[in-house]
């Protein structure tokens, strides 16, 4: 059954004296474009161009409430803000750091805290967003993943981060460039709802961003990355971190279930348009991956993929035993690959002051799961010993 039969049939079972809760409200963001519109004809008995005007006034007007949607007659308003809410998210604050970046804090219906990071830039502004609450990959150098998975985010609640932004524009001073899937979350494991986002975001009628514009990083999910090069078009980024199976699996987990061979496999395969590159993103870690026979390493391991590299000096974070390799250590390894003509960025450290940068978004309780934990220890004993 599809996402607009379960709409339709819980519209149906209402009878008009019932109380609809919070809880029980349907997202209006949750929906594509034909699905809002097939929802508002067989949930509504609507015409389509009512669910054409009702798009545009959430991708176009960026209206809050249904009572905004003024060319909509009284009594269907009344009838949609019974049961269908237009914004999943409740803005509640930002945090500026001193660069310019700006963490967004949103909550869920839930309660639960979602961050949304505006990264100003040269002409090129970048919107980062969170495709979950928590993250459940495990990864021992990231912030995040301390919290463990909470959930997943909803279409709607990863596409109100990117309308919400867009709405404050005035505020935070600046229009979005591109949108990168690099908040809280391993996007490729709440696929559904990442895919159903990006064509809401793609779509012309709406927001309109390029697919060139969107990029979406995974840690290497190489089930879901075979299907993603033949659902959407967009680029991707690939957290790498390690040339070499040991190196990567004491650090990210998922290297166990699919080591860096089969990775680059299925980036071999992955569909990519003429001069289209997939980025690898390498978190630099003092004495741990910053070598020049790590850079040979990378060199040799990208040679047959069209490539660029982002290199990112670990954020560090309390309580972890990392830290990041000296200046120079990261310009040498940058220098060793730009001469081997690679195209590398060394991305500057943002907002790290308002814990805004990578791998620093969430709010961890005090318990680190237990999987953390257990990759933790060598390194823990290592910098006590
Ligand atoms: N889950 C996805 C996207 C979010 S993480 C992924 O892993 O790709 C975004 C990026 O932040 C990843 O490249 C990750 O390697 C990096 N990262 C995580 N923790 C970091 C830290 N403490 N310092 C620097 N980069 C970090
Ligand atoms: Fe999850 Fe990405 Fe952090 Fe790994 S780096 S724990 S995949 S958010």
């Amino acid at each position: 059954m599809s996402h607009v039969d379960d709409a339709v049939k819980w519209l149906e079972s209402l009878s008009p004296e019932d109380e609809v809760s919070e809880q029980e409200m349907l997202d209006l963001k949750d929906y594509t474009y034909k699905e809002l519109v097939d929802l508002m004809m067989r949930g509504f008995g609507q015409k389509k161009f009512r669910g054409q005007q009702v798009f545009a006034w959430l991708y176009d007007k960026f209206a809050q409430d249904v009572d905004e949607m003024s060319n909509l007659s009284k009594g269907f308003r009344s009838r949609l803000a019974r049961v269908a809410r237009v914004s999943a998210l409740e803005y509640t604050g930002k945090h500026e750091s001193a660069d310019g970046t700006v963490k967004l804090l949103f909550k869920c219906r839930d309660n639960s805290v979602v961050e949304t990071v505006y990264i100003p830039s040269d002409g090129r502004n970048t919107l980062c967003i969170s495709s979950q609450v928590g993250c459940a990959m495990g990864c021992t150098f990231c912030w995040t993943a301390k919290m463990g998975l909470h959930r997943h985010l909803s279409t709607a609640e990863i596409v109100e981060q990117v309308v919400q932004a867009r709405k404050r524009m005035g505020d935070i001073n600046g229009h979005i460039g591109n949108i990168v899937f690099m908040g809280m979350g391993e996007p490729l494991h709440n696929y559904d709802n990442v895919v159903r986002a990006i064509d809401l975001l793609t779509d012309q009628r709406g927001l309109d961003f390029s697919k060139r514009k969107i990029t979406v990083s995974t840690s290497g999910v190489v089930s879901a990355l075979e299907k993603l090069g033949h659902d959407v078009d967009v680029n991707i980024a690939i957290s790498l971190n390690s040339t070499t199976d040991e190196q990567r699996s004491a650090i990210m987990p998922v290297n166990d279930r699919w080591n860096i061979e089969e990775l680059l496999g299925a980036l071999r395969r992955y569909p990519l348009e003429k001069r289209q590159r997939i980025t690898f993103e390498y978190v630099m870690i003092k004495d741990f991956n910053d070598t020049i026979d790590d850079a040979k390493r990378l060199v040799r391991m990208l040679s047959t993929l069209p490539s660029k590299v982002n290199l990112i000096p670990f954020n560090p974070h309390p309580n972890s035993p990392f830290l990041p390799p000296a200046e120079e250590v990261v310009d040498a390894f940058r220098d060793y690959l730009v001469s081997k003509n690679m195209s590398c960025f060394r991305r500057k450290t943002r907002g790290q002051e308002e814990m805004a940068a990578c791998g620093q978004l969430g709010k961890p309780g005090d318990k680190e799961p237990a999987h953390v934990r257990k990759k933790l220890a060598p390194f823990r004993a290592e910098m006590q010993g």
